[in-house]
């Protein structure tokens, strides 16, 4: 018995190293810096939100396949993509594209409340049992297409696709607040997309291209209300 405590304990401080070994080489030396992002980057178990043969490779620099053909984004993206964000711990965030739940998780211990969307079905179910489970209980997960936003949440401080775009939905600059922000991977299709943070101000949106990033695609679903 004391030997199965003791081989659980070392298991999760051996993830811990790893965590702290991934902000210090990934995140820290490429100019991540917001406390509250980083912190989050250091708690949340990345290796639960990936399937079991992907484990050994949670905290390598790398997006990694998720099933129904997805992927969660690599450890510096997300990164890169929360601290675009400037967020206070009274926003409301939205996500669009909850894939494994991990971007939600790290917003979850930043923010009071977090809501997000995902097109596939598996997924959605999956990650909002997963959430669920880990204790994530300021995130909101919905199964749908995410160009529609979540109206009857909105306005929303800031908004975080995680899907390449060819445009920036109009639903989804229509939910931000005035003076929110939202960051998303805008780009032809099957090509290299840029990060673009989007700043809504009284009678202006402005937008600004950050770096360039490969997404799995937005899609849209005509039964979810899709098409356009
Ligand atoms: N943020 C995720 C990774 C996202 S991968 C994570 O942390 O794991 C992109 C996700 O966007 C995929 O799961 C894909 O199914 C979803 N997606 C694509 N188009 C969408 C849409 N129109 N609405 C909602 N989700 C969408």
């Amino acid at each position: 018995m004391a030997c199965i405590v003791f081989m659980i304990g070392f298991g999760q401080k051996d993830y811990t190293t790893k965590r702290e070994h991934m902000v210090k080489t990934q995140l820290k030396v490429r100019g991540i810096k917001d406390a509250a992002t980083l912190m989050a980057m250091q708690t949340v178990p990345r290796h639960l939100f990936v399937p079991e043969s992907m484990k050994p490779y949670a905290y390598k620099d790398r997006p990694l396949p998720i099933g129904d053909g997805q992927t969660i984004s690599q450890p510096y993206i997300v990164a890169f993509m929360t601290e675009a964000l400037q967020l206070k711990k009274t926003d409301k965030v939205l996500e669009i594209g909850t894939g494994s739940g991990y971007q939600a998780a790290i917003l979850a211990k930043i923010i009071d409340s977090v809501y997000t969307i995902e097109i596939v079905k598996n997924l959605a179910f999956k990650a909002k049992d997963r959430l669920q489970e880990l204790g994530y209980t300021n995130v909101n997960v919905k199964w749908g297409d995410g160009y529609h936003g979540w109206p009857a949440k909105a306005p929303f401080d800031a908004i975080i696709v995680t899907a390449g775009a060819d445009s920036i939905p109009q639903p989804l600059i229509d939910q931000l607040k005035i003076g929110g922000r939202m960051i998303i991977p805008v780009g032809p299709h099957n090509y290299v997309s840029h990060l673009v943070l989007v700043t809504k101000k009284k009678n202006k949106i402005t937008k600004k291209k950050l770096i360039p990033v490969r997404f799995v695609p937005f899609t849209r679903d005509k039964e979810l209300g899709g098409g356009k």
